[in-house]
């Protein structure tokens, strides 16, 4: 016997969901791995720690916990759930949409969508388009006459059937619609989902291909969905653009790809970092000649997206740019979004060539070494403004600090900071104090313009202390004896009790019963309104403590914290109760609290 639900997803489709099939796929969804596919998530005691991916923020205060299965952020989001939450806030997706993408992830074929054939969202079948049209292109491109030329075209750039085939470059033949009735004649698929997917469009009535004689490079994300492509032409002198990309679908978008991930990512998270590059051609070229942690970006600078995405692989952004004028400007765009994110930024000094892809194909040994010895893209900087301007001149002083200030302001670590300036100040031949002025007022240009997104939370104090005290005895290695101090120290305040302390009752009942402290067996006995307190509390990030001691003592003086608040509190109540009986002349009331008055002034010690 199976419960079923019913659920509507984004284009009004209903689902009928298999409870018992949700709570087996919920159970063999490891949650910490699921996360860590999303964000780089640290161990933290019992629990694991992240950056929270919904908000802006350089500590973690994303907490996983493997044991209840779940994650809460405890910064300003303060957004919270299990695993099918978590995928439905990340990916932007509604539930049935979410509970596919897990079936899937977890190997279980969803029961109700095979029997009554529930159409699957419409990203999937543009994923399921993109792979189709990748493997036509793939065809056409190694066997057929038609991709004769381009196969040439790449052999003498250098390209190999291994890399054909491990990237699954493609030609895009020139025909009027061969990939338009591949899909619809041949595969079945709805033309306007063909044109949705960014592969064809209407000229006329007749629906035309949009890919026309270029080399093809499937765009595919780093869970391996096709989600656009990116066409070359081959003939350099042609008066079309050199490259155009799928336009902006559902699943495709320019600012939010990189080019490789899904080849290169367990490379660069291995050797902890990523070079970036502005090419098809340059992946590719790095690939072949065993630098395998390479990504490409199309488009200037890295967008804040990206920088996530890339971030979740590794700690250290390697610039690769072209080494014309473009290339650098894209450089210094990226650097905010790089610091930002707190990862280090260097750069790829090529020599031999405009890009990765020419310097390996004249001198490999020399752009293999080059890659070696990146160096941090302040040091570049600084060298390459060295290079434009004369610094003995004063106008030559004042481009050389303009071209590097800005971007030094932007360092994290000021350790690190420190460092660089003092080199410009000695470049400058100028005392260290002066550029640290200019730097100040440059800072609060920059701060000027970032928007705030944290809000810091006026929550009341009790609040939070009541959260951190269950969180400490929660998190406790002496659980027993933390709890029975924190209650003796609270009893007697004449509050209503909270939730906490509620919690705190339920379990010093569970430890009279029970030897061993087992997190689920406690969960059962308590009621549904106490679990998000309990979560929360269960998942609160804790400071470190030296030892045992310090840590009981924590347990005693937020107790005791929390007494007086309370105490306050209720004098206060106490007093407006003997003020309204005054009012109506209860002598016998008064006397009454008046006792309790003393008594809780006694208390307050
Ligand atoms: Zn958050």
């Amino acid at each position: 016997m199976y419960s079923t639900i019913i659920a509507k997803d984004r284009k009004g489709v209903y689902t009928f969901l298999n409870m018992d099939e949700v709570d087996q796929i919920r159970d063999k969804t490891d949650i910490v791995s699921l996360i860590s596919e999303y964000v780089t998530v640290k161990k933290a005691g019992r629990n694991f720690k992240a950056n929270c991916p919904f908000h802006n923020e350089k500590t973690p205060s994303f907490v996983i916990s493997p044991e209840r299965q779940i994650w809460h952020c405890f910064g300003s989001c303060n957004k919270g759930g299990d695993a099918y939450s978590f995928v439905m806030e990340y990916e932007k997706v509604d539930f049935p949409e979410a509970l596919r993408m897990l079936a899937k992830r977890s190997g279980i074929e969803l029961s109700q969508s095979r029997d009554t054939g529930v159409t699957s969202s419409q990203k999937e079948s543009f994923y399921r388009i993109n792979a189709l049209a990748k493997e036509y292109y793939h065809y056409i491109l190694t066997k057929h006459k038609a991709g004769e030329k381009a196969l040439s075209y790449l052999k003498k750039r250098g390209i190999n059937e291994k890399l054909i085939e491990s990237f699954k470059v493609g030609f895009a033949p020139r025909t009027q619609d061969g990939l338009v009735k591949y899909l619809t004649q041949k595969k079945k698929h709805n033309i306007q989902d063909v044109i949705e997917a960014g592969l064809a469009f209407k000229k006329g009535v007749q629906p035309t291909d949009f890919f026309w004689g270029r080399l093809i490079f499937p765009l595919v994300d780093h869970r391996d969905n096709v989600v656009g492509f990116s066409g070359r032409i081959l003939d350099n002198n042609s008066s079309v653009s050199k490259y155009i990309n799928t336009r902006e679908t559902l699943v495709y978008h320019k600012s939010d790809h990189v080019f490789g991930l899904n080849i290169t990512k367990e490379s660069i998270r291995r050797e902890n970092q990523v070079i970036i590059t502005e090419g098809e051609f340059d992946v590719m070229a790095c690939y072949k000649n065993g630098i395998g942690n390479v990504v490409a970006v199309k488009g200037t600078a890295l967008t804040e997206a990206q920088v996530n995405l890339i971030g979740r692989f590794a700690e250290k952004i390697t610039f690769c740019f072209d080494t014309d004028k473009a290339g650098l400007e894209a450089i210094k765009r990226s650097i905010g979004v790089v610091e930002k994110k707190g990862l280090s930024p260097t750069v790829i000094e090529i020599v031999g060539g405009k890009d990765a892809d020419e310097a390996l194909l004249k001198n490999p040994t020399g752009f293999k070494k080059a890659a070696k010895e990146d160096v941090s893209v302040y040091e570049f900087l600084i060298k390459k403004a060295l290079e434009l301007f004369d610094v003995n001149i004063a106008d030559g002083k004042k481009k050389f600090s303009n071209e590097t200030l800005p971007y030094v302001a932007q360092i994290g670590n000021e350790i690190i900071k420190e460092h660089y300036l003092k080199k410009i100040a000695k470049e400058l031949d100028t005392s260290y104090e002066s550029i640290q002025k200019e730097v100040e007022r440059i800072g609060k240009k920059i701060e000027k313009t970032e928007v705030k997104i944290d809000a810091v939370s006026k929550r009341p104090q009790d609040e939070i202390l009541e959260e951190y005290l269950l969180a400490l005895i929660l998190q406790s290695d002496n659980r027993s004896e933390d709890l029975k101090s924190a209650i003796q120290i609270l009893s007697d305040t004449g509050i209503a009790k909270k939730s906490q302390h509620k919690i705190m009752d339920k379990l010093s009942e569970f430890l009279g019963k029970n030897k061993k402290f087992d997190a689920d067996k406690f969960i059962n006995t308590l009621p549904q309104e106490l679990l998000s307190s309990y979560d929360t509390s269960f998942l609160f990030p804790l400071p470190e403590f030296s030892d045992e001691k310090h840590y009981h003592n924590e347990v005693e003086k937020i107790a005791k914290n929390l007494k007086t608040i309370y105490v306050r509190e209720r004098l206060k109540e106490v007093s407006e109760e003997i003020r309204q009986k005054e009012r109506d002349g209860k002598e016998k009331d008064i006397e009454k609290l008046q006792k309790e008055y003393s008594a809780l002034v006694a208390n307050l010690g």
